[in-house]
């Protein structure tokens, strides 16, 4: 079956994911770093975020490690990409993962309470 180039694109980025997993499991400062290298700090506490990678459903793909770049403080500030860069850059313009209710169950945007 012929894959389509979202798929191949998928793929790559899982490759690359899996890749930066082996790396994730070392804790060395100077891996950790360069793995959020190009990271703004955090907006609201001002530490730099942590990255690690984390198995995600992606629609059409199944499920594939995803890279995620956090805050450890305010758990709520979650960007993610199927790529380190894209990651970085939703970090960057704080485009986070929609806050979850009290269950767990993620927010949509649509009923979030609007930025004041
Ligand atoms: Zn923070």
């Amino acid at each position: 079956m012929e894959l389509t180039q979202e798929e191949k694109d998928n793929r790559a980025a899982a490759a690359e994911a899996a890749q930066l997993k082996v790396k994730l499991r070392s804790t060395k400062p100077d891996e950790q770093a360069a793995l959020i290298a190009g990271c703004n700090p955090c907006p609201d506490c001002g530490n730099m975020p942590h990255a690690i990678v984390q198995p995600r459903g992606v629609p059409g793909f199944g499920v594939i490690d995803t890279y995620e770049i956090g805050c450890l403080v305010d758990r709520d500030h979650r960007a993610v990409g199927l790529k380190r860069e894209d990651a970085v850059k939703k970090w960057n313009a704080q485009d986070f993962l929609p806050p979850k209710d009290e269950n767990g169950t993620p927010i949509p945007k649509e009923k979030q309470p609007l930025p004041t």
